[in-house]
């Protein structure tokens, strides 16, 4: 009962570990959607790169999310705006607007086997209160000249197949893709542009002499001039450098079987993705071979398991006896203010953290304008200013937080 992905994966991309020590332009530290777009932005732009991963790529959030490859971030616009001032908020908007269009771009380009569909998704209202959200988003999207539709309740109801929802923001821009696949699709990418890529190699120790990086692992060192850590909710292993945390929330899904040919006629024909408005939300959406899969906020285990078992019995009555083939979860990094941060750690070297819930495009997107900011000397071109250090209020106690009010919540709902 382990994570989908791992079984469906179309991509079969693997590496050596590092067993030597060399001397490089940029390191990326960290295999996932960041780290492996930045690498081959970084190559693709002529840079000399090295790549390590600790474990395999895609280990961390990018092998393991629902795979909704969404425009903008989790808050609306307008928020982003009010937590960062109107022009910088303006201009993140705007490049997220395109996330999608960048991520299946690089799809097309590398010919990523990835399952991609570009249908949209379906954000639902699961109360009246919910339809006012949506009907506040679609105003800000269409501001933004976003292509999104508002469904009706009875539309709703012949998109998913289930008569929970009151109505539906349907965004064109996006798309569902199989994500531990699109990882190492990008990480084939960046091989064959010539970044050296090892898996399996967790940077230890990293230390900066002031003229450039060295990075030591258990067989190996790297000394490079620039870095880009991207290691985000998935941070370990190092011995000498402590970032600034941000809160971590855990997300668990469950895949059923695949569905039989009848029930796919109903249950999300247009293969939309789909979550809804709720606090603790809840995800669905199908996978190529027709399984559904449902997601929520939660570490996994018992609680959170009968909930999405008793949810799916709720949503789609039909399916009450489909048997359930896999379950997993994942860490998201969340930031206090649900915004994504580059953190510089030295001249023309970052971090980047805190996608909250959101870093499929948004991953993307970072990862390549970073490799484009270390080899330009220039920053100003990053999605969000750079800043100098991040700090929050108690993000472990915000963890524990999260995790008791999912508990809670799933502990006694869709019963
Ligand atoms: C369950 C779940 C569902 C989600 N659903 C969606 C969704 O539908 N849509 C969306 O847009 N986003 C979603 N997200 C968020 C998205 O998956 C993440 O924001 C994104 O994957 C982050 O990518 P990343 O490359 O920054 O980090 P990661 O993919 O986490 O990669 C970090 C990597 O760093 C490596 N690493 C750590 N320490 C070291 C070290 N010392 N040395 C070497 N390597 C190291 C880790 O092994 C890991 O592979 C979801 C996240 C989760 C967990």
């Amino acid at each position: 009962m382990d994570n989908l992905w791992q079984h469906t994966c179309g991509e079969t991309f693997n590496a050596t570990s590092l067993t030597c020590s060399h001397t490089t332009e940029v390191l990326v530290i960290g295999g996932g959607f960041t780290g492996c777009s930045a690498a081959l932005k970084a190559a693709e732009l002529g840079a000399d790169v090295t790549l390590l991963e600790a474990e395999t790529i895609g280990h961390g959030g990018s092998g393991r999310n629902v795979g909704l490859a969404n425009a903008g971030l989790w808050l609306p616009p307008d928020d982003v705006c009010n937590a960062m001032g109107q022009v910088t908020g303006a201009r993140l908007n705007h490049v997220l607007a395109g996330g999608p269009d960048q991520v299946f771009a690089m799809i097309a380009k590398h010919d990523i086997q990835c399952d991609a569909t570009r249908n949209g998704t379906l954000h639902l209202a699961h109360s009246a209160k919910g339809v006012e959200q949506l009907k506040a988003r679609l105003t800000q999207f269409k501001q933004q000249g976003a292509p999104v539709t508002m469904l009706d309740q009875l539309e709703t109801r012949k998109r998913t197949g289930s008569d929970l929802f009151y109505a539906a923001l349907h965004d064109r821009r996006a798309g569902t893709i199989q994500p531990l696949a699109y990882a190492k699709g990008l990480a084939r990418a960046a091989t064959a542009a010539g970044v050296k890529l090892y898996e399996n190699t967790a940077v230890l120790g990293l230390e900066n002499t002031g003229e450039q990086w060295i990075a030591t692992t258990a067989d190996g060192t790297v000394k490079a001039n620039s870095l880009l850590l991207a290691t985000n909710a998935y941070h370990a292993h190092f011995k000498t450098l402590n970032l600034p945390t941000t809160s971590t929330v855990h997300y668990f899904q469950i895949a059923t079987e695949p569905l039989t040919p009848q029930q796919l006629q109903t249950i999300l024909p247009g293969r939309e993705g789909a979550w809804d408005t709720a606090l603790i939300m809840t995800s669905f959406r199908l996978d190529a071979a027709g399984r559904l899969l449902i997601g929520g906020m939660g570490a996994g285990g018992a609680v959170h398991s009968n909930w999405a078992k008793r949810k799916l019995a709720k949503m789609f009555p039909s399916l009450v006896r489909t048997e359930i083939s896999h379950c997993w979860s994942g860490r998201i990094s969340m930031t206090a203010d649900h915004l994504p941060r580059i953190m510089k750690l030295a001249p023309n070297s970052y971090s980047i953290f805190g996608y909250s819930g959101r870093g499929i495009s948004p991953g993307t997107v970072f990862g390549t304008a970073t490799a484009q900011a270390i080899l330009n000397s220039d920053p100003a071109g990053l999605p969000v200013p750079v800043c100098e250090d991040y700090s929050e209020w108690s993000p472990g106690l915000k963890s524990v937080f999260y995790e008791a009010g999912a508990s809670a919540v799933h502990f006694s709902g869709a019963r």
